[in-house]
């Protein structure tokens, strides 16, 4: 269900296959915008989008993208697998159900699954056990379950990408883009930088509409009203570095989250590269704004993937090095950031960890 063009991005990797649906289309603002960039000399690419535009525009002309979608327009876990597994009559969903803890026997497989749900301590005595809780819970769930821990590598490398709102604004040319976010720019994203240094990916935004603006800005309304409707609003993404004192430990019952940005130098490179490029395609103001630690929107590297047991927390499938029967499948498998929105690579993940416990765990 993903759309891309993989031709168009000059930093795209091998692909065993084309995408199976076609971009999202630029609308005329953003196709105005793309041919601007051409001329200032980087090369725009389709954004690969895992939407249904079609669904998500019927839903009405909805710009801002980052809350939960309940139209199924999104290709969230719930539409694209969810929905999809519980029509087999042997899936069951447990809703408002918060797991509290893991529990191994002597041998290291998983035998109970502790949760609480409406009130009441619930248990499951699964045969095997599969952990998407995300980088924080899942991690907080091991340590405070006391499991999969025998690297010490647990909680560690919590990564979070660098990023930036860019806002390119003209003041006599409306945005009338409802979707823009149909194209990326990667050319810095290998290189650019000093001495030749990646500096990370450029996308564009879910539109910044006025009140976002204001709340976030500290604008007054009608200023960021006309900023909203004259800017085109961009995204500016560079890795953070894996770090082992960049970590989420326990404090009795409470997360602590220690968080150790790395690579903001390339990100601020990246950011000044950027405005001078919009400056190029024509826009006499671009203002920018880093994303703080209260939008941690790409949290991920907490249960780290290697092949080596002593220095990473599960295998390349996501199988715990310690328990043979515990998955761990989220963002924290990832043992580096890199520079691009993670969803889809950790959906490909699952799907790959998927196919790998169907022939080697459910094949008997
Ligand atoms: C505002 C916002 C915008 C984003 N936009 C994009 C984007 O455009 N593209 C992109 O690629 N990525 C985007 N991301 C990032 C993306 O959503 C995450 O990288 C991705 O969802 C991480 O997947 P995950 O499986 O690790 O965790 P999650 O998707 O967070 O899933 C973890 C689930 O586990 C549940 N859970 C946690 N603890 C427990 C527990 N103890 N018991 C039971 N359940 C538990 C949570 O409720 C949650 O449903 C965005 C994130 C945010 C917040």
């Amino acid at each position: 269900r993903v759309r891309g063009d993989a031709g168009q991005d000059p930093t795209e990797p091998p692909h065993s296959g084309a995408y199976p649906f076609p971009p999202v289309p630029d609308e005329p603002s953003i196709a105005d915008l793309r041919s601007r960039l051409a001329r200032a000399g980087v090369t725009p690419a389709a954004l690969p989008l895992g939407v249904d535009i079609d669904a998500w525009l019927r839903r009405g002309p909805t710009p801002w993208d980052a809350f939960p979608d309940t139209t199924g327009a999104k290709c969230d876990a719930e539409s694209v697998g969810i929905a999809a597994a519980l029509a087999h009559p042997n899936v069951t969903l447990e809703t408002g159900a918060r797991v509290t803890r893991l529990e191994a026997d002597a041998g290291g497989r998983i035998v109970a699954v502790d949760y609480r749900q409406g009130g009441t301590d619930r248990r499951l005595a699964p045969g095997l056990v599969i952990l998407s809780a995300g980088a924080v819970n899942s991690a907080a769930l091991l340590l405070g379950s006391g499991l999969a821990n025998r690297s010490d590598q647990v909680g560690r490398n919590f990564m979070n990408h660098n990023c930036s709102a860019v806002l390119a604004v003209h003041p006599f040319r409306r945005n009338t883009a409802v979707y823009q976010k149909t194209l990326m720019v990667n050319d810095f994203y290998l290189t650019g930088g000093p001495d030749g240094a990646p500096l990370g990916n450029i996308q564009l935004l879910g539109r910044i509409s006025g009140p976002i603006l204001s709340a976030t800005a500290g604008l007054p309304g009608p200023v960021a009203g006309w900023l909203s409707r004259h800017a085109i609003d961009f995204y500016a993404m560079s890795e953070d570095l894996p770090d082992p004192d960049s970590r989420v430990t326990l404090r009795g019952d409470r997360i602590v989250l220690d968080w150790r940005r790395s690579n903001w130098a390339a990100h601020a490179a990246l950011v000044a590269r950027l405005k001078a490029v919009l400056r190029r395609a024509g826009f006499p103001l671009v203002l920018s704004k880093p994303f703080d630690r209260r939008t941690p929107s790409h949290q991920c590297g907490t249960a780290r993937m290697g092949t080596d047991p002593a220095t990473s927390v599960v295998d390349p499938f996501c199988r715990s090095h310690d328990h043979p029967n515990l998955f761990v499948v989220d963002a924290s498998f990832l043992p580096t950031s890199a520079a691009v929105n993670p969803a889809l690579t950790i959906a490909a993940q699952a799907l790959r960890a998927a196919d790998h416990i169907r022939r080697k765990d459910l094949a008997a």
